[in-house]
């Protein structure tokens, strides 16, 4: 039975999640994205540069046992800077990311794309620091290289101060490692599905693909249905207790009154909550002309743009409806860059400008996300800066009501949401469903496609670019649906 460093990680996450992984993949509800993979593989081949340009690359394609007879050349060259070097022991194999061969023994970097420190990365490379012990090499040090967050690029990337690196060799879990590979690989011979229960490692440190199957037995809706921004650990609590039902947990005092609310509104499937004065009072506060702002951004690790951090978030995007006067036609203009390889923020922040005078009365959902990326623009451009800022301090937003259940229905289901909020407004109407769209129907494949277009042929990026408007197009007048609809109910 062979293990690997990627099924050694699973198993200390959940044993049964590695088993699941092995014979029932078609269960999984999610695949991680190309994305995050490829943005994984670009830091990562980044990482190699760490200790100059002169290193060994063992090739990922010769197979492993190949892999293991160069990295047994490429030793006998020490002092020198490995890459995949790859191991095994006992039918434990593992490829090291980068491997310093010095002449009084090794050290050992595990490349992390991330801008934190997770403890699955300690297990991980405990793993691979056990198993090049039993090849008998002195390993002096392991470390985590991680992104480092704060780094703002400013001409050619630093190496050095975008890579952050902690020395974790004090603080391995050497001494689990042959613990948990002997019960993980009686694990993967057993052909029977292992009983697991739930635990925290089903959301941290990463959501698991297979929540849906673990929880397909129990009834619905049931505890993890249970929205308003309970905590997981709240829940598993109550599973913990045997209570999993809406009934029997609404004879806990365990929950928010929101969450309360949410489940008493499924029970008892009652009539929509509309609380008239304070939607009142948050609609006297706009002011004509009104427009409805929304952005479309990408995130890369490493920061191609100067002035900009890792996973920074780039706006390439956006859609703008307006009223000019209360009840009057309505209007929209649009942005979408062409700038593929440039700063597509610029263009957008001129016309922007442009596009919306100052002093204006500017509707988003949820406002966090519009106003920091308007402060981060105007940082970036100081001649639209004022302008920007402007724009950003006459900024409202349309989610409270839905957030604060000053305006609720039961098939928001405990979530505000546009994507929840705007079909359990608007039920039958099929000009507002995303689904119908092509191409682009939510905001990660709207980032995705942007990233795309400079790929692709003339024919190809005009059809993407239109469903990319199309989608755009759809999340300000989804808001313009929404605010009419409030205006139309508290009268
Ligand atoms: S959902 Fe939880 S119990 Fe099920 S496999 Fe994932 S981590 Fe394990």
């Amino acid at each position: 039975m062979n293990l690997s460093k990627s099924k050694y990680t699973l198993g200390v996450r959940c044993c049964k999640l590695l088993w699941l992984s092995m014979f029932k993949k078609e269960e999984a509800s999610e695949v991680e994205s190309d994305s995050v993979l490829e943005s994984g593989n670009l830091v990562g081949e980044l990482a190699r540069h760490l200790f100059g340009d002169t290193y060994t690359l063992i090739d990922f394609d010769k197979g492993f046992d190949n892999m293991i007879k160069d990295t047994i050349i490429a030793l006998e060259d020490s002092p020198n800077i490995i890459c995949e070097a790859s191991f095994a022991y006992d039918n434990n194999f593992c490829s090291i990311d980068i491997l310093k061969n010095d002449s009084d023994g090794v050290e050992v970097y595990e490349v992390k794309s991330s801008t934190d420190i997770k403890d699955i990365y300690i297990d991980d490379i405990s793993y691979q620091v056990w198993v090049l012990k039993k090849n008998g090499l002195k390993v002096k040090n392991a470390y985590i290289v991680y992104v480092n967050s704060d780094y703002i690029k400013d001409g050619e990337l630093d190496i050095h101060k975008y890579f952050k690196i902690k020395n974790v060799t004090n603080i391995l879990n050497l001494d689990v490692v042959l613990e948990n590979i002997t019960k993980f690989k009686d694990i993967l011979r057993n052909k029977t599905e292992i009983n697991t229960d739930l635990s925290l490692s089903c959301k941290n440190p990463y959501p698991c693909p297979f929540f849906s199957y673990c929880t397909r037995s129990l009834p619905r809706p049931n505890v993890f249905d249970v929205g308003c921004s309970t905590f997981f650990s709240k829940k598993l609590d109550m599973y913990y207790q045997g209570k999993v039902t809406y009934e029997e947990l609404l004879k806990t005092n365990a929950f928010s009154d929101k969450a309360r609310e949410q489940m008493m509104f499924e029970l008892y499937d009652l009539e929509p909550k509309i609380d008239k004065p304070s939607i009142k009072s948050l609609l006297d506060s706009f002011t004509y002309p009104l427009y409805f702002l929304d952005f479309e951004s990408y995130q890369e690790a490493i920061p191609k743009i100067d002035g900009t951090r890792p996973y920074q978030q780039i706006c390439f995007q956006y859609s703008l409806h307006y009223y000019l006067e209360e009840g009057g036609k309505l209007y929209h203009k649009e942005y979408l860059s062409c700038d593929y390889n440039g700063n597509p923020m610029y263009g957008l922040s001129k016309q922007l400008c442009d596009d919306i005078p100052l002093n204006s009365c500017i509707l988003v959902y949820n406002d966090s996300f519009e106003k920091t990326r308007l402060k981060e623009m105007a940082l970036l451009f100081p001649d639209y800066s004022s302008h920007l800022l402007n724009i950003r301090d006459g900024i409202k937003d349309l989610l409270p009501p839905f957030k604060n259940h000053q305006y609720y229905v039961k098939e928001m289901y405990g979530s505000a949401s546009i994507k929840k909020v705007l079909p359990a407004l608007f039920p039958n109407d099929k000009t507002l469903d995303y689904h119908n769209l092509e191409d682009v129907h939510k905001g990660d494949e709207a980032s995705n496609a942007y990233l795309s277009l400079s790929k692709l042929s003339k024919d190809k990026e005009e059809k993407l670019r239109t469903n990319m408007l199309k989608y755009c197009w759809l999340d300000t007048y989804a808001m313009v649906k929404i605010y009419n609809k409030l205006k139309e109910d508290i009268k």
